[in-house]
């Protein structure tokens, strides 16, 4: 089963998959076709075009939702979140207006070592909950397929224990959820030193992950005062020895070489990238590297800095758009996430929508099945309550998620549409 027309969308818009990431003039080639329907048949994608064409080629006999007044997606895809912790630090945004830093605030006992320790202390149940939850809103902010990290454990047991939970997390959820190991996210400050710790995700997390088969991604922070280039190197290069592929929080707080690291490293995305200078983007060039940008983390950090994303899109990097969803801010609408990618960065609405869907498909490994309408893809969709895909960047705070479609079922219709 899992037959679904959805018919006279106002505009259907998807990039086209041409074997690789959308990069260059690429990243704004978004097809818009006035009328549009797509054809779901057994959860996958039979056709996308014009509405009397799919209604021709595809037939009638199929439960069937009317797209008029809405702007049909490929299901958007969020590629960097962190969902799995206990505490809330709400308190700490009026201290970083004031203009702590956020490594003051760690050092004054806040900040992510304070989220460490209560995640450390919460049982299994809550934590679940709290992941849950942030499932629930992430959904419903338009995503249909969600990467998801450990991280605020930081010791074997503890880095198991949460990728045990979204595990089991992933099976109670709708949302196609992708897992990623992050051991090596911040350097601990409860006693080993970088170097030693970094060993141990190397030498003991990274193998019984595998074992376990517990993620799809090893996630690996380059940054000062973290884990330095060379360190993060080592770990990029177990990882291609472990046959995971790997990713990179890179340039976050200052410049680590970390854009450098994750391009040389083999990595199929690097995230933030906000110090990473333009002489380093303009040295490594065009490149498979997805260079992920998050621009709410930017502007919730109130660092006067932001990524060059334009630089990265005219050097031919692709760009993917994601919400960081973690324990310092918790944003879960990645139709707002691109809203912002496009006035933070100056990316074109269209640039920003295949950053958040074709591309951040691309991030996770999953082209093959996500991120366009072409055909045998996945019948993933988000359906918009407005009539171009450009109003997703002017009408900024509308509730424009009216539902969304995974493999030809409804998993999210919005309170305010009924069906
Ligand atoms: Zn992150």
């Amino acid at each position: 089963m899992n037959d679904l027309n959805v018919i006279h969308a106002d505009i259907l818009a998807s990039a086209r998959d041409h074997g690789e990431p959308m990069q260059g003039k690429g990243q704004g080639e978004l097809h818009l076709i006035e009328d549009g329907a797509v054809a779901i048949r057994n959860g996958v994608i039979a056709c996308a075009g014009p509405t009397k064409q799919v209604l021709r080629d595809a037939g009638e006999d199929a439960p069937t939702i009317d797209g008029t007044g809405c702007t049909v997606l490929p299901g958007l895809v969020e590629s960097h979140s962190h969902p799995v912790f206990s505490g809330n630090r709400h308190h700490e945004y009026g201290m970083r207006i004031k203009g702590l830093s956020g490594r003051a605030i760690r050092k004054s006992g806040g900040g992510i070592w304070s989220t460490i320790l209560n995640t450390r202390n919460a049982p299994d149940q809550a934590l679940m909950d709290n992941a849950l939850n942030a499932f629930q809103n992430i959904l419903a902010g338009g995503a249909a397929t969600l990467e998801v990290k450990s991280g605020y454990g930081l010791t074997t047991g503890q880095e198991l224990r949460l990728l045990r939970i979204l595990n089991q997390a992933a099976t109670q959820t709708p949302l196609d959820i992708v897992i990623t190991f992050l051991g090596a996210h911040i350097a601990p400050q409860d006693g080993p030193s970088p170097e030693t710790y970094a060993a141990e995700v190397r030498d003991e997390m990274l193998p019984k992950v595998m074992a376990q088969g517990i993620a799809q991604f090893h996630d690996i922070t380059c940054e000062t005062g973290d884990f330095s280039a060379d360190l993060a190197a080592d770990l990029l290069a177990a990882s291609r020895k472990a046959g995971m592929p790997a990713r990179v929080h890179a340039d976050a707080s200052a410049h680590s070489f970390g854009w450098r690291t994750a391009v040389e490293g083999g990595a199929v995305s690097a995230d933030h990238l906000t110090y990473t200078p333009d002489s380093e983007i303009r040295d490594l060039g065009p490149c498979r590297t997805i260079a992920t940008l998050l621009p709410i983390a930017e502007q919730f950090y109130l660092d006067n800095r932001r990524a060059n994303g334009r630089l990265f899109i005219e050097t031919g990097v692709p760009v993917a758009i994601a919400t960081d969803f973690c324990s310092s801010f918790q944003a879960t609408s990645l139709t707002l996430t691109i809203a912002m990618a496009c006035s933070w960065f100056r990316l074109t609405p269209a640039e920003a929508v295949i950053g958040a869907t074709l591309n951040a498909a691309y991030a996770l490994g999953l082209q093959q099945n996500k991120g366009s309408l072409d055909r045998g893809k996945h019948g993933d969709l988000t359906i918009l309550s407005c009539s171009h895909p450009d109003e997703i960047a002017t009408r900024i705070g509308a509730p424009l998620v009216r539902q969304v479609v995974s493999r030809g079922k409804v998993i999210f219709n919005s309170p305010s549409f009924r069906p």
